[in-house]
C-alpha cells in the first residue's frame, strides 16, 4: 500500500463522523497548585484571570440546554461532561451538587460525568457525592515527591504537595468503601529526569493500577521547560514500555502505550494526544464561552479566541468556526511516516511552530521510537497470522 494511502487510512480510524460526543467544562477558573508546567496558567496564555471564578448555575442550565438542542439534531442519546479547572473541587460541595443535579436532568440525554482533580481536596463527601451521581474522577500524580514535587508546588508557599495528596489517597482507600468505584485512574505529566521504567514501578506499587503518561504540553514556539530535545522523552518512554510490556499478566493499564499498540494492530485511536479528532471535543469556559481544546490556548492566536458563547451559539459551531479539520490536517511527513497508526502525528497543540500546525509533533523522536520497538516486539511475539493487521 503506497504510504500517503496508510495515511488516509489511518486518518479515518481517527475521525468518526467530527461530530461533538464531549464537552470539557470548566467550572473553576483558579488553582490551590501551581504547577511549573500548566498550560492554563504558565504557558502564556492569561484568559483565565478574566473569566469568573467559578461557574454560575446560569451558564450551568444553558449549557444543559445546548446539549438537549445538539444531541437532537445529531439523534444522540448521551453527552460527556468532563468537569474539569483550575482545580475543580475549589467550587465546593453545594455548588457541585447543584452543577451536577442541573446537568442530570438535561432533557432527553443521559450525562455520562468524568472529572479530573489534583486531590487535595478530597475527602469522604466529595467521593460520596461522586458515587451519587456516577462520577469517575481521575487523579493528577506525577510519581514519587522527589520527581513530582519539582513541578507539582502548592500555589501558597511554593511547597510540594504529593507527601499530602498520598496521604488523602491513603485515608480514603482505608476508610471510604465506594472511593474504589468512582475512582478512574490517575494522570502521570512525564519528567524526563525520571527512569520511566521506576515511574511504572512506583505506579504498580502505590496500587495504581490505571495510569496515563503525558507528554509536557509545548511547542517550537513555547518549548517546555528545561527543554533538551526529545532524546530524554525518547529514552523515558522507552524504559516505561519494557517495564510494561515486561509485566506481562501483571502490568497495569497505561492508556498511552495500549493505545499506540491498538492503533499498530489496526484498531481504532480517538485519544486527542495521539491524534484523535478535535471536532469531537470543546470547551465551555465558566463565562459561557466555547472554546477548541483548552491546551491550544498554548498555542495563542486565533486558537484561543472567544467568539463563541452558549447564550448565543450551538455547540456544534465550534468546529467550523476553529476550522478544526483545517488545523488539524496532517503534514506529508506524518501522513506518509510508517508509524502513523500509532501516533496519529501527535497532540495537535505539540505541532505548532507559530505559524501553523502543519508538523510533525515536537515529541515526533521519542514516539517514532516507542512506535518502532512496540513493532519489533509485535512482529516478535505475535502468531504471523495475527500480523496481518501490523501496518507494513
Ligand atoms: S493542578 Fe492542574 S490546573 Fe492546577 S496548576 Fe497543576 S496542572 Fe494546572
Ligand atoms: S509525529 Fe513523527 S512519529 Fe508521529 S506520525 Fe508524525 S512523523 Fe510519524
Amino acid at each position: 500500500m503506497p504510504s500517503n494511502e496508510v495515511g488516509r487510512e489511518q486518518k479515518s480510524r481517527r475521525f468518526k463522523d467530527g461530530v461533538l460526543r464531549q464537552a470539557i467544562v470548566k467550572v473553576a477558573q483558579r488553582c490551590n497548585l501551581d504547577c511549573t508546567y500548566c498550560y492554563v496558567y504558565n504557558r502564556g496564555d492569561s484568559s483565565w484571570a478574566n473569566r469568573p471564578p467559578v461557574i454560575s448555575e446560569r451558564v450551568i442550565r444553558r449549557l444543559s440546554e445546548r446539549i438537549t438542542e445538539h444531541c437532537r439534531k445529531f439523534g444522540f442519546d448521551s453527552f460527556t461532561i468532563e468537569l474539569h479547572g483550575g482545580e475543580p473541587l475549589l467550587v465546593g460541595h453545594r455548588h457541585m451538587r447543584r452543577i451536577l443535579e442541573i446537568l442530570r436532568a438535561t432533557e432527553n440525554v443521559t450525562i455520562h460525568f468524568v472529572l479530573q482533580t489534583n486531590g487535595l481536596l478530597l475527602d469522604r463527601a466529595w467521593v460520596e457525592l461522586f458515587d451519587e451521581f456516577e462520577v469517575c474522577f481521575g487523579l493528577s500524580i506525577d510519581g514519587p515527591p522527589e520527581i513530582a514535587d519539582r513541578r507539582r508546588v502548592m500555589r501558597q508557599d511554593g511547597s510540594g504537595s504529593t507527601e499530602q495528596l498520598l496521604a488523602v489517597i491513603s485515608g480514603l482507600r482505608r476508610d471510604v468503601p465506594e472511593f474504589r468505584s468512582v475512582f478512574g485512574g490517575c494522570l502521570c505529566v512525564i519528567d524526563p529526569i525520571a527512569n520511566g521504567a521506576e515511574i511504572v514501578d512506583w505506579f504498580v506499587k502505590q496500587g495504581f493500577s490505571e495510569f496515563d503518561l503525558l507528554l509536557p504540553n509545548g511547542n517550537r514556539a513555547n518549548l517546555p521547560d528545561e527543554w533538551q530535545g526529545p532524546e530524554p522523552y525518547r529514552r523515558f518512554l522507552l524504559e516505561a514500555f519494557e517495564r510494561w510490556y515486561g509485566l506481562g499478566e501483571a502490568a497495569p493499564r497505561i492508556r498511552m502505550l495500549e493505545t499506540m499498540m491498538t492503533g499498530l494492530l489496526g484498531g481504532d485511536v480517538y485519544l486527542d494526544s495521539l491524534g484523535g479528532d478535535l471536532q469531537m471535543l470543546c470547551v465551555i469556559e465558566s463565562d459561557g464561552s466555547i472554546g477548541l481544546s483548552d491546551v491550544t490556548r498554548l498555542c495563542g492566536g486565533d486558537c484561543s479566541h472567544d467568539r463563541l458563547n452558549i447564550f448565543e451559539h450551538e455547540l456544534s459551531l465550534h468546529a467550523s468556526d476553529y476550522e478544526v479539520m483545517n488545523l488539524q490536517t496532517l503534514c506529508s511527513t506524518c501522513a506518509s511516516c510508517p508509524n502513523l497508526s500509532a501516533c496519529g502525528g501527535g497532540y495537535l497543540p505539540h505541532r505548532f511552530d507559530g505559524q501553523g500546525f502543519s508538523n510533525p509533533s515536537l515529541y515526533c523522536d521519542a514516539l517514532f521510537a516507542l512506535a518502532d520497538r512496540m513493532r519489533t516486539v509485535i512482529r516478535r511475539d505475535l502468531p504471523e497470522k495475527l500480523l496481518c493487521k501490523l501496518e507494513e
